[in-house]
């Protein structure tokens, strides 16, 4: 039954194969047997899921249907779940519960899927291999040595060990896509204000974004569907109409543009990624695309600028977690000073404090305009580079990241290296655009994944290409030994 995946599930309900109560006790029974190698999750909520998975049941037994009724799925430890711990995997919020559901959580609890629990995350989201996270660093489970990428790394390892069949991330710079790339997954980032951002713990408000991980282009169509949606709560999300996604997955590719960008093959991509991204452009070739060379020019500046407005809205959005009204409070504090120093210093970890530090450098009297202002200039030409892209072709395609993932611990004397993974996926951040990872072979018996980039509000195209994309090809459904 681990096997499903959220279509099959979907049917198998439906024609009372089983039921959702007896689906849901599977997982959680595989999730205790087998998480403790992989520590996806950081809550798990059985009691509640069982009421969830029941009422559900009774819902279908009243005629009720629908895609995600009954539907076990898991939220990455960043989404507020009413009176369920939220940590965001820091010692800061180790005792926090929310006192409402995140807008996500709430839709997609009205449409009937089951909430096994809470994902293991990078603190705070700021990371590229979940290993910063207080409650320890998640494994691959094509490989447990090596890292499953971040962060939203516990989503990805528990959907890729078939704990589970789809999982909700986020992505700030590539915290769905990458991770989906590392192990083997489709996940997209949808267009920026397409799903709410209402009780997602803010890193970068501006460049947040949550989305599906499943096996699936097919699944990714059906969470997206439950995910997405204007939301009066959040005054980024987008009035605009949304589509019917699964119904779209079956239009043909025939005379479909795809741009591939220089830059993105540039030096620093492990060849061997080259040759399956090329790969995969030949199996769209024959499914009637028209491949195009295009340019990016000013993606060279996206790093830098990326590290530069993540880290100062971060600085921003982190000063409320000061141990006065919530989160960590440290120990007979002397003094008002010393009670946010000292919870902040030990609430935090390294990798945040790093990054609350550059940010609040970079937005410092005298330094504002040599920074971040500067940054938002590079932000607003990459922007420019993406809209001249689009006039000449419908999709971008590259690679996902420059190399497989790689193993615990390689990266940590050398954050940079680290933030240099996030080359090809960080851009559809500061632009705003969607973007789609999805299977595309193996390295080293390491996934790699392909990076589909569309116009705004364009999710259902980018989910028709992978959809039809996995029709012909089986990447997706390789599974990891011992899962
Ligand atoms: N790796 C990037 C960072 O560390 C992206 C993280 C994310 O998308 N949440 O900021």
């Amino acid at each position: 039954m681990h096997q499903l995946t959220l279509a099959e599930i979907a049917r198998g309900l439906a024609d009372k194969k089983f039921s959702s109560e007896e689906l849901t006790k599977t997982l959680l029974a595989r999730i205790a047997q087998l998480d403790p190698q992989l520590n996806s999750f950081i809550t798990l909520t059985e009691d509640l899921a069982l009421e969830q998975a029941r009422a559900a049941d009774a819902r279908r037994a009243n005629g009720e249907t629908g895609a995600l009724l009954g539907a076990p799925i898991a939220h990455k430890d960043l989404f507020c779940t009413l009176g369920v711990r939220t940590s965001c995997a820091s010692k800061m919020l180790d005792n926090f519960k929310a006192p409402y559901d995140a807008t996500v959580v709430a839709k997609l609890a009205a449409a009937g899927a089951v909430s096994l629990g809470k994902t293991n995350m990078d603190e705070f989201a700021m990371g590229s291999a979940n290993e910063s996270s207080y409650y320890g660093a998640v494994k691959n489970p094509w490989n447990l040595e090596h890292v499953p990428g971040g962060s939203s790394g516990g989503s990805a390892a528990a959907v890729a060990a078939r704990l589970l069949p789809a999982a909700t991330g986020t992505d700030t710079g590539g915290s769905i896509r990458q991770p989906a790339a590392l192990t083997n997954l489709t996940g997209l980032k949808p267009t920026y204000g397409r799903v709410s951002r209402w009780g997602m713990i803010a890193y970068a408000s501006s460049l947040d974004q949550a989305g599906p991980l499943a096996r699936t282009a097919e699944d990714c169509a059906i969470l997206l569907q439950g995910m997405a949606g204007f939301d009066p709560q959040d005054s980024t999300s987008i009035d605009e109409p949304v589509p019917d996604f699964s119904a779209n997955l079956n239009g043909s590719l025939q005379g479909l543009r795809i741009g591939v960008p220089a830059e993105f093959f540039s030096e620093g991509l492990d060849p061997r990624i080259a040759e399956l991204i090329h790969n995969s452009v030949k199996e769209l070739e024959k499914l009637g695309a028209v491949i195009k060379p295009i340019s990016l020019p000013n993606m060279q500046h996206a790093i830098p600028a990326y590290y530069v407005i993540a880290p100062a809205e971060a600085s921003s959005n982190l000063s409320r977690f000061d141990g006065v009204r919530f989160g960590h409070r440290c120990e007979n504090p002397k003094d008002l000073t010393d009670l946010y120093k000292r919870s902040r210093a030990e609430g935090f970890g390294p990798e945040v404090q790093r990054r609350i530090l550059v940010g609040a450098y970079a937005l410092s009297a005298g330094y504002y305009d040599a920074y971040y202002l500067q940054a938002q200039k590079i932000r607003r030409l990459i922007k420019n580079d993406f809209m001249t892209a689009f006039n000449e072709v419908d999709i971008i395609l590259g690679p996902t990241t420059p190399n497989p993932a790689w193993k615990i611990g390689a990266k940590n004397s050398d954050p940079v290296s680290a933030y240099l993974e996030d080359v090809y996926t960080i851009t559809a951040n500061l632009a705003g655009l969607p973007g789609l990872s999805m299977p595309a072979g193996f390295v080293d018996g390491l996934p790699v994944g392909v990076q589909l980039l569309a116009p705004y509000f364009q999710e259902g195209r980018l989910l028709n290409v992978a959809h039809q994309y996995q029709l012909h090809t089986d990447w997706h459904t390789r599974s990891p030994a011992g899962f």
